[in-house]
């Protein structure tokens, strides 16, 4: 499989041979994921969240993968990503999260997307225009159950359900969206799930929707009949401060360009931010915050960043700068690492959520900000 991301074969070759950062994106480990969260929900279905290019991955590649794997629902944000899933799952269930604007409403019928409708407003207009073009392709309602983000109330839903009887607006699902799920002791848990088990009641025969990937551990009362996962999939641990049972997806590696020698008290990078406390050696690496390695992880102390050089942990020092970081590898032994090693930014060792401590963030923002400039490898394509 050829995918939009990967250069043609004669210049992908000349590429690895060259400076620029690599980002390896393990397709097998995203199936694995998959399977698992699947695994862990029977008999409810696993859906997929590719919104974003695949949490920045790569959404044609990720879902080609999936659906292959089984999956047969997938989420994106909006209808120019719909159409993108359309080309790689040409059977699959594709819901559009951000709803239907008019504009966007052609297109829905276009790809046999389903929106989600996320207003009594929204219900209307897209009511209005699917008896005027006889379509019959489903749709989601997004009840808000305390986000208070998108969807329409509870009162409204409830008032909604009794008129489904009657009326036919073609709900294909019941859906809402948990606040706080990686936080697992948070009190909005409890009161989201009791609030749509309530409302689900009242829409028989619909299938329901609530969790998405940190959802999914909160146990079988939130499982309902299809679950939302994204971040998991691509490897984000979604029971933050217990031990992540996902499988690591991404690895980005970048080229030391130039070993320097600095003498205590000397300073490294733009604003002289970092001061040798003794005699260092910094290895100056190919990437920077071009390519996703987030200007707020620099020389934090928050203890996270870094890169893996020789197979030790070596810290930032310094400013991360737009094409470049630099790092200690002071503690490494004498000409362990030389000019052109590769240094492993993020992987099994140093994980997203690792990184995203270090900036500050959280590994849902490192992943769709990465590798922009970055050579793209997908094992398992
Ligand atoms: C993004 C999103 C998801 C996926 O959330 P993860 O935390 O990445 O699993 C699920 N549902 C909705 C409504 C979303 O916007």
């Amino acid at each position: 499989m050829v995918f939009a991301e990967q250069l043609p074969e004669p210049e992908n070759a000349a590429a690895g041979r060259e400076g620029g950062g690599m980002l390896t994106v393990d397709l097998d480990a995203v199936e694995v994921n998959w399977h698992a969260l699947a695994h862990q929900i029977v008999p409810a279905e696993c859906g997929a969240v590719v919104k974003a290019n695949a949490y920045g991955l790569g959404l044609e590649a990720v879902t080609a993968r999936l659906a292959a794997a089984g999956c047969n629902t997938f989420f994106v944000a909006d209808t120019t990503e719909a159409r993108r899933v359309r080309g790689s799952a040409h059977h699959a269930t594709i819901y559009v999260l951000n709803g239907v604007l008019p504009a966007d409403a052609a297109a829905c019928v276009e790809l046999n997307a389903r929106p989600v409708i996320n207003s009594m407003a929204e219900l209307a207009e897209w009511d209005a225009f699917t008896a005027a073009q006889n379509w019959h392709g489903g749709a989601a309602l997004h009840v808000d159950t305390g986000m208070n983000r998108l969807g329409m109330s509870a009162a409204e839903a409830a008032a909604l359900a009794p008129r489904l009887e009657t009326e036919n607006h073609g709900i294909t699902l019941l859906m809402s969206h948990l606040a706080c799920a990686e936080l697992a002791d948070h009190p909005l848990n409890g009161s989201q799930i009791t609030l749509f088990r309530e409302l689900r009641l009242l829409y028989q025969g619909v299938p329901a929707s609530l969790a998405n990937s940190s959802g999914i551990f909160l146990g079988a009362a939130a499982h309902f009949d299809l679950a939302r996962p994204g971040a998991a999939l691509y490897g984000i641990n979604p029971t933050p401060g217990q031990r992540n049972p996902m499988r690591c997806v991404v690895e980005m590696t970048g080229r030391v360009l130039q070993l320097r020698s600095v003498e205590q008290g000397d300073t490294v990078g733009y604003g002289a931010t970092w001061t040798a406390q003794r005699p260092s050696r910094i290895a100056v690496v190919a990437l920077g915050y071009a390519d996703g390695v987030l200007r707020a992880a620099s020389g934090s102390g928050r203890g996270h960043g870094g890169a893996i050089i020789a197979g030790k942990r070596c810290p930032f020092v310094g400013r991360i700068s737009m094409d470049l970081v630099t790092i200690d590898v002071t503690d490494l032994a004498e000409g362990a690492v030389r000019r052109n090693d590769s240094a492993t930014l993020i992987g099994e060792e140093i994980t997203i959520d690792d990184i995203a401590a270090s900036a500050g963030t959280i590994g849902y923002e490192i992943l769709t900000r990465l590798g922009q400039r970055c050579r793209r490898v997908y094992r398992g394509a």
